[in-house]
């Protein structure tokens, strides 16, 4: 049995209740073969074996009480995938879904995507089944200082860093923030995402939705086009989707549809996005409340088709995981699609993306395409170590130049294994192999 045959048996038996970590840690290891299966230095290092099993995992109680008074108990995380190449670094996640499987998964995504991004930032990952939606103010900042005050003693600006993720947004951190200061007595940047006036980051909240579209915009310039006249399907209408559909627009392409968990609006005209702002960050509402301000805009609830039947250019799923499925992604070919970019994290199943690669679509999957979220955070880590604030522009301009390097990076990886055009390879690839070098320079630990 080779190395990479072993270990994937190996992880299915000791974590058979975690769906989601085997998926993202089975793809990996199936594209890292031609390297490891070829050099037996790293399994005599047992390199692969140390990779697939966190540094730390730190699972704890957080209760709080609710705006009636009653006692609420949720369940938080903290998994502290790699370090090998900086301070674990990664998002917190507040959705009822959120269990160890998923938190797993997105830490170790994060160890390759991090490594991608050029900076020294190792993968990390947290949250909680705590859901926002539907909570006052109030209770989102008991939860949060609750939340911290077991986290706080894990976490450090040299030590873990995290930010934020789905449910996770400014307002959390502040939160998150002000407990932290609070119980420590000190000003550090210990989480990014901050707000602009005690930390923050111009651009940093614009970063992850910029960063896919920079990197697929590379792509483009490469084959002698651009998004100039593109049709355009965004799933999600977060952070990400909001921002990457701005970005989308400004370059001349048409956004023809967003999604929420309720279902998915479709504007032949072009999504207006500062409607959208308002609908779903300012009232906090649903997509549908949308679609009731355009006379050519058509909601659809959850069950009654899916925003991948739409026909488009370029696809770019970035609500949540395994939401493009292999049906979604037969109509997206049938409809004749072009470009495929991961905004969320592994929200194509594996099917889907095999046969997106099968099928001659450029499919760029999320530990590279949605880097410029990370990268930026590290951007803020750097100007709060300096204690300085770098202009928009300037942090725009690294985080375009990161894009366009992930692009050529994972581009080059996939032509030295003989495999052009398969970026799920060139990216696991490029990723690992600097995270590795690192775990061997260090020693057994
Ligand atoms: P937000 O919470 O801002 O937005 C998430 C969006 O996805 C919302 O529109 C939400 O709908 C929808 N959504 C969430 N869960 C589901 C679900 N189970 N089914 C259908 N729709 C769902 O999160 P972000 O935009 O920050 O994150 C989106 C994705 O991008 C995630 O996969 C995240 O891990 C990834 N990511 C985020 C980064 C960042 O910088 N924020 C960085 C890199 C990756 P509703 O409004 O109904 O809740």
């Amino acid at each position: 049995m080779s190395y990479v045959d072993r270990i994937i048996t190996d992880i299915n038996k000791k974590n058979a209740d975690q769906p989601e970590f085997l998926q993202a840690a089975t793809e990996v290891l199936e594209s890292l073969r031609p390297v490891v299966d070829s050099d037996g230095k790293y399994e005599n290092a047992a390199l692969l074996e140390r990779l697939v099993e966190p540094e730390r995992i730190i699972q704890f109680r957080v209760p709080w009480i609710d705006d009636k008074g009653n006692v609420q108990v949720n369940r938080g995380f903290r998994v502290e995938f790699s370090s090998a190449i900086g301070p674990y670094k990664g998002g917190l996640r507040f959705h009822p879904s959120v269990n160890l499987s998923i938190i797993k998964f997105l830490g170790f995504e994060q160890i390759f995507k991090n490594s991608l991004t050029g900076l020294p930032i190792g993968g990390g990952k947290g949250g909680s089944d705590f859901d926002p939606k539907g909570k006052s103010d109030n209770e989102v900042m008991r939860f949060c200082q609750s939340f911290m005050t077991e986290l706080y003693r894990h976490i450090g600006p040299d030590t873990d860093v995290p930010a934020g993720d789905i449910g996770v947004g400014g307002r959390e951190i502040g939160y998150l923030f002000g407990q932290y200061k609070r119980i420590t007595n000190a000003f550090q940047g210990v989480l990014t995402g901050k707000g602009l006036d005690w930390g923050g980051s111009l651009a940093r909240t614009e970063a992850t939705g910029y960063g896919l579209v920079y990197l697929v915009e590379e792509y483009l310039k490469t084959v002698g086009d651009s998004f100039a006249g593109k049709t355009v399907a965004i799933s999600g209408s977060g952070n990400v989707a909001i921002f990457a559909a701005q970005k989308v627009q400004s370059l001349g392409g048409n956004v023809v549809s967003m999604t929420d968990s309720n279902g998915y609006v479709h504007h032949p005209s072009g999504i207006n996005l500062d409607k959208i702002k308002e609908v779903k960050l300012v009232q906090r509402g649903r997509l549908s409340d949308y679609a009731k301000h355009f006379s050519d805009a058509t909601h659809k609830e959850v069950g009654d088709g899916v925003v991948w039947d739409i026909p488009v250019d370029i696809a770019l799923p970035c609500a949540t995981q395994n939401e493009l499925d292999l049906a979604g992604a037969k109509a997206l070919i049938a409809n004749g699609v072009k470009i495929v970019g991961e905004g969320a994290n592994m929200p194509t199943t594996q099917d889907a993306a095999d046969l997106f690669i099968e099928s001659g679509v450029k499919f760029f999957p999320g530990k590279a395409a949605n880097a410029g979220g990370v990268a930026t955070s590290a951007l803020e880590m750097s100007q709060n170590s300096e204690r300085l604030s770098w202009s928009f522009d300037e942090v725009d301009k690294m985080l375009n130049r990161i894009m366009v390097n992930i692009y050529h990076s994972i581009d080059d990886a996939a032509k030295l294994y003989g495999q052009e055009g398969n970026y799920i390879l060139g990216a696991n690839i490029a990723g690992f192999r600097k995270v590795a070098q690192a775990m061997l320079d260090q020693g057994l630990v």
